[in-house]
């Protein structure tokens, strides 16, 4: 059973990385989904709040699993036995950040591979920031997220203003 691990923030998940999970699920037997606690990023949302998110947008897919981890990606993948880290590509500007990483997680684990997905045209536009941004003047979400995701997001700038 070949596992991978597609690590990110999914702060929040958007309609992009739905579509990377799903191209990942049709490759590996199991894909973990894995929401990093990353100490140096000021998330919009709480990692239970992420992970409830994504297990609720994702359960149409048995071979996906959705978890958190510190530290490490590689030690993570390592732990869950992974072979393959997912990264999503959008354009020439991710590239650069990405190639960089692969390098140093090759570095530290060989045996992990990193298999980078071009995105969609119809997804290369979106990141969680530009969505977060959307979001935060009232505008339109849809083709962008889920609608549970479009709620919570609208809800939360909603809290936000009043406090
Ligand atoms: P990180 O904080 O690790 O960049 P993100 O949640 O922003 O986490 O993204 C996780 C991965 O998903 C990254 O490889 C990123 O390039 C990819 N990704 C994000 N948005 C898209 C998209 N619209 N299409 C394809 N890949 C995407």
């Amino acid at each position: 059973m070949i596992t991978a691990v597609y690590p990110g923030s999914f702060d929040p998940v958007t309609n992009g990385h739905l579509d990377i999970i799903r191209r990942a699920a049709s490759l590996f037997d199991r894909v973990i989904v894995a929401v990093a606690y990353n100490s140096a990023k000021e998330p919009l949302f709480t990692v239970p709040e992420r992970l409830e998110m994504l297990t609720a947008v994702l359960d149409d897919l048995p071979n996906v699993l959705v978890d958190a981890y510190r530290g490490l990606t590689v030690r993570y993948a390592q732990e869950q036995g992974a072979r393959a880290l997912i990264r999503g590509l959008r354009a020439v500007s991710d590239f650069e950040y990405e190639f960089t990483m692969s390098l140093t997680n090759k570095k530290l684990a060989p045996e992990i591979e990193t298999v980078f997905l071009m995105t969609e045209a119809q997804y290369s536009f979106i990141s969680s920031g530009s969505v977060k941004e959307v979001a935060r003047y009232q505008g339109c979400l849809d083709d962008m997220v889920p609608p549970l995701v479009a709620r919570l997001l609208q809800d939360k700038f909603r809290a936000n203003s009043k406090g």
